[in-house]
C-alpha cells in the first residue's frame, strides 16, 4: 500500500528496531505511519513483523543446541496475526485461559506445544485443554491437582502436570507484576512442593512431567531468576532421589525491555548464567517470555484531537485513551511519545498527552516536549505488550484496529471494533 521509503536515521534511535525517521515522518520497516493512519484510521496498534521475528530469533539463537521450547506468553499480545507469526517460527505458547487456547489453535499453533498456567483453571477449561492435548498444565495449588486428576480420569485421560513453585525470591520489579514472593497468590509454596509432588505421583489422572516457576515481569536483572533456578534444581534433585524424575524445567518469562532508559540484559546475557546451570543435565528447558518478544515490536498510533494550552499545563487530547493503553494509568508506566511527522515551523511545547475518557487517570504520557498541531499523529512506543490485551470498552469506545507491517505491506490483523458490536449481546428491559 505504500512505496518504499529510505530511512536516514540510525536504526537504534528508538527501542523499536525497525522504526526510523524519514522525510515523510516515522517509517516502520518500509511503511510510513502516516499511510497506516490514512488507510486504517486511529487509534491503531502497529506491529513490525521483522521486530517480532528478531525478538524470537534472539531466544532461538541463544538457545541453539539445547533441548528447549520457547512458549510465548499469549497474554502479552494475543492477536491471531502475532500468534501465527510465532507459530510459524516454531514457538510454543503459554496460556492462562481457555480463550487463549482457542486463539492459539485458531492461529495455527500446536496444542502439543502449549503450557497452561494460572491459579483459577475451571473444569471447562481443563476439559478443553485435555481434549486438545496440550503439553502440560502448570498447576498452582493442591486443590487444582485434585480437580485436574478427577477431570482427566473422568475423560479417560491422563493430564501431564508441572507444579508451579514459588521460590520466594524478590524479582525487584513493580509490586503488581512481581509474582515469586511468598506473599503472592501464585504458585505453591516452595516448602510444600515436595509433599505435593509425592501426592501428585499417586493421583490416577496425572502424569508428573515437570516443574515451573515464574517470578515476575519487566525484570531488569537476571540474578533473581538464577537464584530461583538454583532452588528449583535443588528440588528437582531431591525429587529424583525419591524416584520422581522430571522431564522438563520451565523457568517462566519476565525478561524486561527498554521503555525509556532501562538497561535490561540482552536475551543472550540473560540466558547465559541460566544455561550454565543446566550444562550436563538431561531435562528439557522451557521458557515463557511475553513482553520481551512483543513489547518493543509495536506502537500505538493516535491522532491529536485538540490542543488545550493551560496556565500550569498544556494538554494534547488524542484519540487513544486509557481504555486502549492502560499501562500508564495502571502502573504509571512510561511510553515514549513521538510526533510522527512534525510540520515545519511548529513550536515544541511541553504536553500532557491525555485521552478523551472521563477520568483524571486517563493519561498516556506526562510532561513531554512535543511539536504538535491539531490532527497530527503521535506514536506511543513500546506498546506491543500488555497494550491491546489489556484494552477495554470503557466509555463505550470501540477498541483499536491492529496491523502488522511486513516490509512494504500492511496486514490488517484486527478490524476496528464497531459500536454496534459493543452492545450486540445486550437488550433493553422488556
Ligand atoms: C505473564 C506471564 C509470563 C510472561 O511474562 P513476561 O514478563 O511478559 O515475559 C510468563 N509466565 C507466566 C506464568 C505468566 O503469568
Amino acid at each position: 500500500m505504500s512505496t518504499a521509503i529510505r530511512s536516514t536515521a540510525t536504526p537504534t534511535e528508538f527501542p523499536l528496531p525497525t522504526l526510523t525517521r524519514s522525510a515523510r515522518g516515522l517509517v516502520l520497516e518500509g511503511v510510513a505511519l502516516a499511510d497506516v493512519a490514512a488507510a486504517h484510521g486511529t487509534p491503531t496498534y502497529v506491529y513490525s513483523l521483522a521486530a517480532l521475528r528478531a525478538a524470537f530469533n534472539a531466544y532461538r539463537d541463544a538457545l541453539a543446541g539445547r533441548r528447549v521450547l520457547v512458549c510465548y506468553a499469549v497474554k502479552a499480545n494475543s492477536n491471531l496475526g502475532v500468534l501465527s507469526a510465532f507459530a510459524r517460527l516454531g514457538a510454543g505458547f503459554d496460556i492462562v485461559s481457555g480463550g487463549e487456547l482457542a486463539r492459539v489453535l485458531a492461529a495455527g499453533g500446536e496444542a502439543s506445544r502449549v503450557v497452561f498456567s494460572g491459579v483459577g483453571k475451571s473444569v471447562a477449561e481443563m476439559r478443553q485443554a485435555l481434549a486438545a492435548g496440550i503439553r502440560c498444565f502448570n498447576v498452582e495449588s493442591a486443590a487444582e491437582l485434585d480437580r485436574l486428576s478427577a477431570v482427566a480420569s473422568g475423560m479417560g485421560k491422563v493430564a501431564p502436570i508441572a507444579l508451579r513453585v514459588n521460590p520466594d525470591v524478590d524479582p525487584k520489579t513493580h509490586p503488581y507484576i512481581s509474582t515469586g514472593l511468598r506473599s503472592n497468590k501464585f504458585g505453591v509454596a516452595f516448602d510444600e512442593a515436595f509433599a505435593l509432588y509425592r501426592r501428585a505421583a499417586t493421583l490416577p489422572g496425572l502424569h508428573v512431567a515437570g516443574i515451573g516457576c515464574h517470578i515476575g515481569s519487566q525484570l531488569l536483572d537476571g540474578a533473581p531468576v538464577v537464584e530461583a533456578a538454583e532452588k528449583v534444581l535443588g528440588l528437582v534433585d531431591r525429587l529424583a532421589a525419591e524416584g520422581i524424575v522430571l522431564e522438563h524445567i520451565d523457568l517462566g518469562g519476565g525478561l524486561g525491555i527498554r521503555y525509556r532508559d532501562e538497561t535490561p540484559p540482552t536475551v543472550r546475557d540473560y540466558l547465559a548464567p541460566l544455561l550454565a546451570l543446566f550444562d550436563g543435565r538431561r531435562e528439557e528447558l522451557l521458557f515463557e517470555p511475553g513482553r520481551s518478544l512483543v513489547g518493543n515490536a509495536g506502537l500505538l498510533l493516535t491522532r491529536v484531537e485538540y490542543l488545550k494550552p493551560g496556565v500550569e499545563k498544556n494538554f494534547a487530547v488524542v484519540d487513544a485513551a486509557m481504555n486502549d493503553l492502560a499501562r500508564p494509568a495502571l502502573y504509571d508506566a512510561w511510553h515514549d511519545a513521538v510526533a510522527v511527522a512534525p510540520r515545519p515551523g511548529t513550536a515544541a511545547a511541553r504536553y500532557e498527552v491525555v485521552g478523551p475518557i472521563c477520568e483524571s487517570g486517563d493519561f498516556l504520557a506526562h510532561d513531554r516536549e512535543l511539536a504538535l498541531a491539531e490532527d497530527d499523529l503521535v506514536a506511543l512506543l513500546s506498546a506491543g505488550a500488555y497494550g491491546m490485551t489489556m484494552s477495554s470498552n470503557y466509555n463505550t469506545r470501540p477498541r483499536a484496529a491492529e496491523v502488522i507491517v511486513d516490509g512494504e505491506r500492511v496486514h490488517l490483523v484486527r478490524e476496528r471494533e464497531r459500536v454496534e458490536q459493543l452492545f450486540a449481546g445486550e437488550r433493553p428491559l422488556a
